[in-house]
């Protein structure tokens, strides 16, 4: 979708620091990390939230990179937290659909 940040990372128009890559989705660092480890997963083609009519298969593609993405970067062994705001009110800023993955660290009652 034109002028969609998400998008245009997915694309490679913009920079960020890729994690994890497939078809479907691409995970990414977030750029103002709120946790030691704060990765986001988003699917390469344009939803506007994760209930905004993702088929199955990118669902899957999506929560199937959540795991990779815990176990490269160790957070599978000590937990972590994945979070999808969806709306105004959880604070959603960008209109495509994503999946904090936070961790390395105990994450307390925060909601990134
Ligand atoms: O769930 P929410 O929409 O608030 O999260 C968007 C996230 O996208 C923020 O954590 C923000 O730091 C991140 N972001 C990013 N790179 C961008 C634009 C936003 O990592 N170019």
């Amino acid at each position: 979708m034109e002028d969609c940040v998400f998008c245009k990372i997915a694309a490679g128009e913009i920079p960020a620091e890729k994690v994890y890559e497939d078809d479907l989705v691409c995970a990414f660092k977030d750029l103002s990390p709120q946790a030691p480890v704060h990765v986001l997963v988003i699917p390469k083609a344009h939803y506007g939230s994760v209930t905004d009519g993702v088929p199955a298969e990118t669902l899957k593609a999506m929560f199937d990179a959540v795991a990779e993405v815990a176990r490269t970067t160790g957070v599978d062994a000590t937990g972590f937290r994945c979070i999808a705001n969806t709306g105004a009110d959880a604070g959603q800023t960008v209109p495509h659909a994503h999946i904090h993955v936070l961790g390395g660290a105990p994450l307390g009652e925060s909601l990134a």
